[in-house]
């Protein structure tokens, strides 16, 4: 193959803010709209894309700060991009919002290389399996409990997931009941729980015991995720066949290490779309096999697709409700579910997305 001659041009981005399909929540939080900012990166006549769910604000550090940083660099060399992007985002503080900014435009340098190798971004970065499992994620604490139910066997009747998962915590004394519906709509499915960092250490150790009865199989953010020491009291006191997850927050290669280190999960989450996208969400895989701890993908299932496949000791994506919805909405070539697994759509270069322009030209509310 001649290898191509480009830099990386230009970086445009647009924020689109896209209404819930009913009132959502959780343990700690509230919402009724969801934030998709879009990045396209420009190099050799093609176009890479990629995405984040973070505040329209970011839009403005994309187009001046990172835009600054990154081009005129060889565009197959996002991971120098990645770099480059880090120090230049220094003074600004690395996490939050710097590096939901930072993984969207890593993401789109990576869809923009594989393009203009025309390679799907799974075979560039080296396959190590050809399909990812996905869990059910949703069961908001706004649902009744037939629309939790419906959409537990949704996931499980139509889709052919192993595992679904509720939001519990916003009202602790109908949790057990909550549970109890939900792990009759799974059916033979794992049932998994997130508390959203709802609880002190010892509610939660209260709760473990009380889903526990109820063969819940995870319990993600039983406390805070940046209590520690919490989580690993409570990985070493849930009953048997309980895993402790957390890691959805972590925005730097250090979070991981700490959350790590400290044995605080028994299954190390990490957002691609937070961490630095797919050069930050490698390197976290990395760690979790020097570790020997599995990873699950944190949300955004499309944008997860490709580097999952490339992941080591990748155990699921979440298919989370909102997510899977605007995905399917605005992106031509969003996966499908087929027997709990999503897989990469090998005929179509990069990671095979389009973007609608013209259906989500609706939700716009920045552009840069
Ligand atoms: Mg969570």
């Amino acid at each position: 193959m001649t290898r191509v001659e480009a830099r990386i041009e230009k970086l445009k981005t647009a924020a689109y803010t896209i209404p819930t399909d009913g009132p959502e929540a959780d343990g700690t939080f509230a919402w009724d709209a969801t934030t998709l900012v879009l990045v396209k990166a420009f190099a050799g006549g093609r176009e890479g894309l990629g995405f984040t769910y973070a505040d329209a604000s970011i839009a403005g550090l994309i187009a001046a700060t990172l835009a600054r940083a990154v081009e005129g660099l060889d565009v197959f060399d996002p991971s120098r991009a990645w770099g480059a992007m880090q120090r230049a985002v220094r003074n600004l503080g690395r996490e939050g919002l710097a590096s939901t900014a930072i993984s969207a435009v890593d993401a789109a340098l990576w869809d923009l290389k594989a393009r203009l190798l025309d390679l799907p971004l799974a075979t560039l970065l080296g396959r190590i399996r050809d399909s990812v499992p996905i869990y059910g994620s949703g069961g908001f604490t706004t649902y009744s409990d037939d629309k939790m139910r419906a959409q537990l066997e949704n996931w499980v009747g139509r889709d052919g997931c192993r595992s679904v998962k509720i939001k519990i915590g916003s009202d602790p004394g109908l949790d057990p009941h909550r549970v109890e519906v939900a792990r009759r709509a799974a059916g033979d499915a794992a049932l998994f729980v997130d508390a959203n960092g709802a609880f002190s250490a010892r509610e939660a150790l209260r709760m473990a015991q009380a889903i526990g009865e109820l063969d819940v199989r995870w319990f993600e953010e039983p406390v805070s995720s940046d209590n520690l020491e919490g989580l690993a009291l409570i990985r070493a006191s849930a009953p048997g066949g309980m895993d402790i997850a957390a890691g959805e927050y972590g925005y730097t290669l250090d979070y991981f290490e700490r959350m790590l280190s400290a044995q605080a999960v028994d299954c190390q989450q990490a957002d691609l779309t937070r961490c630095g996208g797919v050069t930050g969400f490698l390197r976290v895989a990395i760690l979790c096999e020097t570790h020997h701890i599995d990873l699950s993908g944190h949300c955004g299932p499309a944008m997860h697709l490709h580097a999952a496949c490339a992941a080591p000791r990748l155990r699921h994506l979440e298919w989370f409700h909102d997510h899977a919805r605007i995905e399917a909405m605005l992106f031509e070539g969003a996966p499908v579910p087929c027997a709990g697994q999503i897989a990469p759509d090998l005929s179509r270069p990069g990671h095979g997305l389009e973007f609608k322009s013209a259906d989500a030209a609706k939700f716009l509310v920045e552009e840069r």
